[in-house]
């Protein structure tokens, strides 16, 4: 067990003992890389439930409905991504 179970922090703590990662430590690490990607335009879209999406787009702050959802850093990784260039139609 990790001292700071549940981070990114707690899964690079697992790998330097040289011990498997436990599931959280493992779903934060997923996590961050995902993050990771959206925030350096690795990744151009992503998953989101259309009952969100419709929400989101038919209330007044979509972000608030997008945070509630996707959780604070996956918003800021959003909100930080490179914007991809649109190719001519
Ligand atoms: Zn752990």
């Amino acid at each position: 067990m990790a001292s700071k179970c549940g981070t990114y922090a707690g899964w690079n703590q697992h790998r330097h003992r040289g011990d498997k990662p436990c599931g959280e430590c493992t779903s934060a690490q997923a996590d961050y890389v995902r993050e990771w990607r959206i925030r350096n335009g690795h990744t151009k879209s992503v998953n989101v439930p259309v009952e969100v999406l419709r929400e989101a787009l038919e209330s007044l702050n979509a972000w608030a409905v997008l945070y509630e959802h996707l959780g604070a850093d996956m918003v800021d990784a959003i909100k930080h991504a490179p914007v991809a260039r649109r190719e001519a139609a």
